[in-house]
């Protein structure tokens, strides 16, 4: 068996949960969610910019797998399904923690954009490959996409998912879907009004918004025939607004 360090320090922006989880693939999973520190992205419409930007790094934990996993098990004594996110959780030695985690019954999924793979997303329950569409502001490196959406083990599940706010990142969906076949696709309808970085930042998503948003992109794929697609709220942002920790 290979054997990850279980030594190297993980940055940790939070770590948090039960929840349930409320975006792609496994939504309505209860989950607990450990959120690392730091990104290659400055998405537009980024969510977690206090897990982002270097000025919070100051906040950021540096932790080993052990200690991580101490927390996991602490918040959830039995066996759960662990949510890796960020920023681009690929920036961080995770490969112990999952070997940990499994050692124990827990199972483990990620959300990353598609920019850096890692030899530990083999190991990986869920991997979900969120590329990010125009009006992120990001430009797609479709090779870097595609070792990404290809790293996947023979026990993972790999997912793609894609934000849509506009026509033009619809798209960019459609583009992406058409690349992997296959691969079980996920549409998300975007939050306008996400939270600032500040831990006390009283930004309130527009609901109304995001409920007329999931309804166009809704009819707007029935009308196109995509009928492979998954289309889905972002339902922690439904549920709980832009509060933090859930
Ligand atoms: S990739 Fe994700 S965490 Fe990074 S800036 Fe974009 S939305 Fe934020």
């Amino acid at each position: 068996m290979r054997t990850a360090s279980r030594e190297q320090a993980i940055a940790v922006s939070e770590l948090f949960g039960p929840v349930i989880q409320g975006e792609g693939g496994v939504i309505g999973r209860p989950t607990v969610f450990v959120r690392t520190g730091g990104c290659d992205y400055r998405c537009s419409f980024c969510d977690s910019l206090f897990a982002v930007l270097p000025e919070h790094r100051g906040s950021w934990r540096k932790m080993a797998a052990e200690e991580i996993f101490g927390e996991v098990r602490r918040l959830s004594p039995k066996p759960i399904l662990v949510t890796l996110s960020g920023g681009n959780p690929a920036l961080q030695p995770l490969g112990g923690l999952i070997q940990l985690g499994h050692e124990h019954g827990y199972t483990f999924a990620i959300e990353t954009q598609g920019t850096v793979s890692k030899p530990w997303f083999a190991e990986l329950d869920y991997l979900t490959i969120s590329p990010k569409p125009p009006s992120s502001n990001m430009e797609t490196d479709w090779e870097k996409l595609d070792r990404c959406v290809g790293s996947g083990g023979p026990h993972t599940d790999v997912l793609l998912k894609v934000v849509v706010m506009n026509d033009a990142d619809y798209a960019y969906a459609r583009n992406v879907a058409t690349r992997y076949p296959g691969v079980p696709m996920y549409l998300q309808v975007g939050n306008d009004n996400p939270p600032g970085a500040a831990p006390d930042d009283a930004t309130e998503p527009d609901v109304g918004g995001l409920l007329n948003r999931y309804a166009w992109l809704a009819e707007k794929v029935v009308a196109d025939g995509w009928n492979d697609v998954t289309v889905l709220p972002q339902l922690h942002v439904l549920v709980y607004g832009n509060r933090r920790g859930v």
